[in-house]
């Protein structure tokens, strides 16, 4: 995966530090344009997942859009040069201000989680003058077999509204002089490989469907949101994922009626693969069944293990010498910052490099300053 120049290159380097390589990242926006955007699909990025200038650039050179979940990404998107005609803002607790700041750019759409946020929205659009386009966040029951903190497509979740709430939804809105319902918005969670979620929500909102049309609302958007996965565990087998196969799924099965757009909200799947955190062993220890390989990188610098249990490849770049079995862990006060358990690596000694793989989604972003560390840093291949 790294050639010898490369590795050369973070010997020089201060460690930890993440490494991306815009090359894959462009040959990953190359299949979504591929297989979706030229079969007629809106994609957006979801920017939370990574939103470095430097990837939101070949983002945007790549021709998709933005989707935000906050005032602050609105403000990135544009400062990145996105067109507000192309961001939508989805969030369960939009503030004020962050709702002022989508009326004041005319983003395309705000995917509204609740009937309240809807009133609120139309009494803040109508006090500076500004009309906005909703998309309300549907939540279809789907079980979407992925870890339980990122499953967001469930009645016990918070996310969305339940369908059955729709009445209360027609009857409100020819009040709402200052919103017009656009479209319908789903997200049913992150990391799913398995494309059977994906089947089941199409027939969700076909069903969906049918009640707008019951009610002679006319949907322009169809947002079916993002969630497609990655392989952690051998990504050199598939640096791209296979999106041929996911938008397939949709072409298969979503009942698309004239004039109406698809869009979808992709994160994981477009940065997941481009992106690994480079880290020093600083010390090795026996332990009582295992030796202990303390990185100069923790959970501050990427936290999903400690948090969903998420398990990184970790490739050893400095050493060929027979393996021999780690817990390879960080440096912070916590036992839930490890990395990975009881995993043979070649045996590893003070000084030598590693990369935790993919982590170019939901790592850099989701780092903190715990014990005072210092923020990590990016360094990319060009
Ligand atoms: C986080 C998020 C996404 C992107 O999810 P991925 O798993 O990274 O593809 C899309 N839509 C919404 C509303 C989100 O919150």
């Amino acid at each position: 995966m790294f050639d010898p120049a490369t590795i050369d290159r973070f010997k020089s380097l201060k460690t930890p530090f993440y490494y991306y390589d815009l090359n894959l990242l462009r040959q990953t926006l190359g299949e979504i344009k591929t297989h979706g955007l030229d079969k007629g699909y809106h994609v957006h990025y979801a920017i939370k997942a990574n939103f470095n200038f430097r990837i939101l650039e070949i983002v945007r050179e790549a021709g998709l859009g933005i989707d935000c979940v906050s005032g602050n990404e609105i403000e990135r998107a544009i400062e990145a040069g996105f067109k507000p005609s192309q961001i939508a803002f989805a969030g369960v607790g939009k503030t004020d201000e962050e709702i002022e700041i989508g009326l004041k750019y005319e983003i395309y759409s705000f995917n509204c989680e609740s009937l309240q946020e809807i009133d609120v929205l139309n009494q803040l659009a109508e006090k500076s003058g500004k009309h906005a386009n909703v998309s309300i966040r549907l939540n279809p029951n789907v079980e979407a077999k992925t870890h339980k903190y990122i499953t967001t497509g469930l009645t016990e979740n918070k996310f969305g509204i339940n369908p059955d709430k729709l009445p209360l939804l027609f009857e409100m809105l020819p009040k709402l002089k200052n919103i017009s319902l656009t479209g319908i918005h789903f997200h049913i969670g992150s990391q799913i490989i398995d494309l059977q979620p994906f089947i089941d929500l199409c027939e969700k909102v076909n069903r969906v469907q049918d009640l707008f049309e019951q009610n002679d609302i006319l949907l322009q958007h169809i947002n079916v949101g993002g969630g497609y996965g990655i392989n952690y565990e051998t990504p050199d087998e598939e640096p791209v994922p296979d999106f041929k196969s996911f938008f397939e799924v949709f072409d298969r099965n979503l009942e698309i009626r004239d004039g109406q757009q698809v869009h979808f909200e992709l994160g994981r799947s477009i940065v997941g693969q481009c992106g690994s955190l480079i880290s020093k062993v600083l010390f090795i220890k026996e332990g009582l069944n295992t030796n202990f390989a303390v990185l100069d990188a923790g959970m501050t610098e990427l936290i999903r293990p400690a948090l969903y249990q998420a398990a990184h490849r970790v490739d050893p770049l400095t050493s060929t010498l027979p393996e021999k079995t780690y817990d390879v862990v960080g440096p912070i006060c916590e036992s839930s910052d490890t990395f990975r358990k009881g995993i043979q690596l070649p045996e590893l000694k003070r000084g030598d490099l590693v990369a935790i793989r993919s982590a170019g989604a939901y790592g850099e972003v989701m780092s903190s300053g715990f014990n005072l560390r210092e923020r990590v840093k990016a360094v990319y291949s060009e």
